[in-house]
This record gives C-alpha cells, structure tokens and sequence, in this order.
C-alpha cells in the first residue's frame, strides 16, 4: 500500500479514507482524531471526536460539555480499530495528553506526532519514538538558527530580575494550556513558594493540572480591581500574553513584562511586544531536537505539516529519507 492511500492531506486537514477519519481537522467533520488540546489542533464541533482522557477534558473545560457529538478516549498504547484501520495514542511531550497518533492498516505505519519537543517537562509525559514507514512532523522552530537554551536558565533570568527590582510586579505572559502550568512548575522547581498570582483565563486550566497531580502550589487570583497595585509589588503575575496588552496589565505595581516562549529567541519578536524580559521556553522541538527524533526514528519518508517546511525537507534528502512538505493549513502555533 502507498502511504497516500492510508493518510493523505486535504483541505479539512489529514484524512484517512479507509477509517474515514481526519487527524486534527480545521473545519468540522464526521470523526476526528485529535493529538492535543490547543486550538489549532482541537476544534469544536465535529461528529465524533477520539482523543485522550485528558484531550477530550481539556476541549471540555475550553469548549463546553458539549463540544462534540460523541467521545472516545484513548489509554496510551490501546490498540483501537477505526472501521478496521489500527490507530495507537503515545505520548507526544508537547502539552498534558498530548499524543502522537500512529495509524497502521496493512504493515503501512504512519505515525502523525502533532507538536511535540524532546526536552524534559514534568507537567507531561515524555516523547516516546514510534517505529514507522512514513512520520509525519511539525517545524515550527524548523531552521538551524533555532537552539533552545535549558529551561531552567531562562527562569533563572526570572528571579535575578526580581532581585534586581524587588518593588515592581512581574507579569510573565504565557499561553494559557501548557506554557502557563509549565512556566509556574519551572518558577517552583526553582524553589519559589510564595503564592503566585494567575490571570482568570488561566484558572480551570491550572486547576485541572494539578487535579492530575502536577503540582502548581499556591495560586491566587490575580483580579487588581478588587485590591490595591501595591499588594502585587515584587510578586509574580502570570497571563495570557494577551491580557498584557490592556489595562488589566497597566495597573500592576511599576509591571516588568516578561514573556515565555520559544519565539523570544527572535529579538525583533520580543521588542514588538515591548517585551522587557524575554524568556526562552518552547513546547515545540528546536532544530537539533528534529533533527536528532528523524535520525533515531529513521523512517522510510518524513513529511512535514507546518512551520518552516522546506529547511527540514531538504535536511531530510541530504540524509537520504525522502521527504515532502503537506503545506496544512490553519495551524498557528498557539502553544508557544
Ligand atoms: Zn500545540
């Protein structure tokens, strides 16, 4: 069998004829298969949706009860049969339940990883390489100028600042499923146990984070209009980077912006969003990290969705493995 037969793109998104089933489609559709909660991936709407116990929770709390027709949630290595095509959930370490989905009918194994990052994260479980014909990968941060530095040394950069300005109130914009949860266990791992104050949309999230046992400490609400700018001097906010740019963020104490994500290695990126204190904490993987999960994988083809296709494309045929950009559309890196 051709791998197209089994998985091919369209414009709903990757479709699989013979289950009749798309992967993380960006219009509605019969029976969706979703890797994880951000909403690129994970829309409302479809017929009948298979995800993870904690995707399908996840679409619930941002969507509705009611955000699909029906639901089905995947253990992690369950076999399931859809209308005899044999898919498999495996972790994706990208955000909580977020999968890797492969896709076998025939001894044709497609592996659909979503987003995914190698680097250690405490609030998901680890990337788990799959053996396949043809892995299918993302490239948000897909050219060789894309290095992430270790996490833990860009929240250090957090608590120098704050010792540097212990009056003002850092405000830490990060994307509200997973970044959020992550920047907040990074600040407790550091040793930080004062409370830390979170923007409203953060909240149903980081409570069912730690409902799954990642430990987050003590939030609080962050809602300055029932206190006085003051009580938030020298303590750490976090938000969505949204938030920050109305009067929510303008009534903190004398507010330092930070921002956590992978984009604050472009500087230009960090100076439009009058980013004081840029920190560099992706959920996606960085060019070594790409390059490194084909190499151990070592697929017969790797076809790249979204992000800078064409620099691992080619990186693919230097190496030998054909590869081939499926140019999807509607995914915009919302998680970092
Ligand atoms: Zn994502």
């Amino acid at each position: 069998m051709k791998p197209e037969a089994l998985l091919h793109p369209t414009p709903a998104g990757l479709f699989c004829p013979i289950g009749n089933f798309h992967v993380d489609p960006v219009r509605p559709v019969e029976r969706a298969l979703i890797t994880h909660g951000h909403s690129d991936h994970a829309r409302s709407g479809h017929g009948h949706v298979l995800a993870t116990r904690q995707t399908l929770d996840i679409m619930a709390i941002r969507y509705g009860e009611d955000f699909a027709g029906s639901e089905q949630a995947a253990a992690w290595g369950e076999e399931i049969f859809v209308n005899g095509v044999k898919v498999m959930f495996r972790p994706a370490g990208h955000v909580l339940g977020s999968a890797q989905i492969l896709i076998e009918k025939d001894g044709m194994r497609i592996v659909v990883s979503g987003d995914y990052k190698r680097g250690i994260d405490p609030t998901c479980d680890p990337f788990e390489p799959i053996a396949c014909d043809v892995f299918i990968t993302e490239a948000t941060f897909g050219l060789p100028v894309f290095h992430h530095p270790d996490p833990k040394t860009e929240i250090a950069k957090l608590f120098t600042s704050l010792k540097q300005f212990p009056e003002r109130s850092h405000l830490v914009g990060a994307y509200a499923l997973g970044k959020a949860q992550r920047v907040i266990r990074l600040i407790r791992d550091n040793g930080y146990s004062d409370p830390i104050y979170i923007h409203g949309a953060l909240a149903r999230l980081c409570d069912y984070y730690q409902g799954q046992g990642i430990e987050l400490g003590d939030l609080r609400p962050a809602t300055i209009e029932k206190s006085k700018p003051t009580e938030f001097s020298g303590a750490i906010v976090v938000g969505p980077p949204s938030a920050f740019q109305d009067r929510w963020a303008r009534r903190f104490n004398e507010p330092l912006i930070a921002f956590a994500s992978g984009w604050m290695m472009v500087r230009q990126r960090a100076k439009q969003g009058g980013v004081e204190l840029p920190l560099v904490v992706s959920d996606h993987c960085d060019w070594p990290e790409l390059l490194t999960t084909i190499k151990e994988i070592a697929p017969e083809q790797v076809w790249v969705t979204h992000g800078r296709e064409e620099a691992l494309v080619r990186w693919c045929e230097l190496q030998g493995i054909p590869a081939r950009p499926l140019h999807l559309v509607g995914y915009e890196d919302e998680g970092d």
